[in-house]
């Protein structure tokens, strides 16, 4: 086996198999990552040309029932200060989104039982009312099929649940022992099915994680097919139980999203928050590696500290909804451009 081969065959066939994924994962050279990443800029930009696509954030609950071992608002940890938006207030954050330009709001949160299934459904009907020229995505984490369903039939039109590794020993190392690997993979399964625009994903990096494990990722990505692959590094969060662990290195985080956009070609890529709160260009060196979606945050300022999932977190400068002409120009700068429009699928 050798790099551009694997590169090059990875480009025609846009999959490799598990073995070959894992020679280039284990062997790519700063060259050949290049050379990656020319080649994820050449495809997307067949599809979605030089267009970036913004959402808007809104962490409307940092309250969670879960205790995934790597998140910092996880049930049991006492030191997070936690928060929940009324209805009311997420509707500002909306409002406030639409007249800067945001034609997608993403509304994320904790498993917050303190909503009930029908206030959610309230809230996407509500904005669904005020504008419907905007898409609406969740992204609350395992729901029953019904609740889904419901969600998708009062007008939510994308939901984003990352799979977090597509290895179930590597799964159970992740996460306590009441949640399932099972689980969340038939949740993915049950939200493409019921017709939304489908987000899967997974942190790079994350504990025990092996290249075989990415490999497994990459090639569970191909399967579902999903609409929409957010990745960001892992980053240690000092409350949880992996606070000793080290990051994920911005590095691999960038041939992953090169991996994807070769693997995928139509998907919706963001370059995460994390892999700007990793590295101060983060972001703009996610896009030249292929991803094409920026997802400022809306939440408003006094909260926004509090969704705290890992440490230093940014969440006060161009990363903040507010902060979008500066991170516009940023943009401008490395050739690509910040569109208002929904920015769905190239179906
Ligand atoms: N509760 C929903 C769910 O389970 O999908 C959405 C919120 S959850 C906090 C969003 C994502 O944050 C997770 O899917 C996970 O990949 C990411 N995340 C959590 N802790 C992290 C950490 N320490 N470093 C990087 N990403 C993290």
């Amino acid at each position: 086996m050798n790099t551009i081969t694997l590169i090059e065959k990875l480009q025609q066939e846009t999959v490799l198999a598990k073995d070959e994924y894992i020679y280039l994962i284990e062997n790519c050279s700063e060259k050949d990552r290049e050379i990656l990443a020319a080649k994820a800029r050449e495809i997307r930009e067949s599809y979605y040309h030089k267009d970036v696509y913004i959402r808007g954030l809104i962490e409307f609950t940092n309250y969670c029932k879960n205790n995934c071992y790597y998140c910092g608002i996880r049930a049991k940890n006492r030191n997070a200060k936690r928060y929940r938006l009324q209805p009311k207030e997420i509707l500002e954050c909306v409002e406030e989104g639409y007249l800067l330009g945001f034609r997608t709001f993403v509304l994320q949160g904790g498993e917050d039982n303190a909503y009930s299934d029908k206030e959610i459904g309230h809230i996407i009907l509500e904005i669904k009312k005020r504008h419907s020229d905007c898409a609406v995505t969740l992204s609350v984490g395992e729901r029953e099929r019904d609740v889904y369903l419901y969600w998708h039939n009062c007008g939510a039109d994308r939901y984003l649940l990352r799979h977090e590794t597509a290895s179930k020993d590597h799964y159970e190392k992740l996460h306590p022992e009441d949640l399932f690997f099972e689980r969340r993979m038939q949740c993915l399964w049950d939200l493409k099915e019921i017709g939304y625009q489908t987000g899967a994903g997974f942190m790079v990096g994350s504990p025990f994680q092996t290249a075989g494990h990415l490999a497994a990722d990459l090639l569970f990505l191909k399967d579902l097919n999903p609409h929409m692959v957010g990745i960001g590094p892992f980053i240690a969060q000092k409350d949880s139980p992996f606070a000793q662990y080290v990051d994920g290195t911005l590095e691999q985080t960038l041939l992953l999203l090169s991996l994807i956009r070769l693997t995928l070609p139509k998907v919706l890529l963001p370059a995460t928050t994390a892999l700007g709160t990793i590295h101060p260009q983060g972001r703009e060196l996610g896009i030249l590696a292929g991803a094409n979606v920026v997802m400022p945050n809306l939440s408003p300022a006094s909260v926004r500290e509090k969704y705290q999932l890992y440490d230093n977190k940014i969440c006060t400068g161009e990363e903040s909804a507010q902060g979008l002409q500066s991170l516009a120009g940023r943009i401008e700068a490395i050739g690509y451009h910040i569109v208002t429009a929904r920015g769905d699928y190239a179906f």
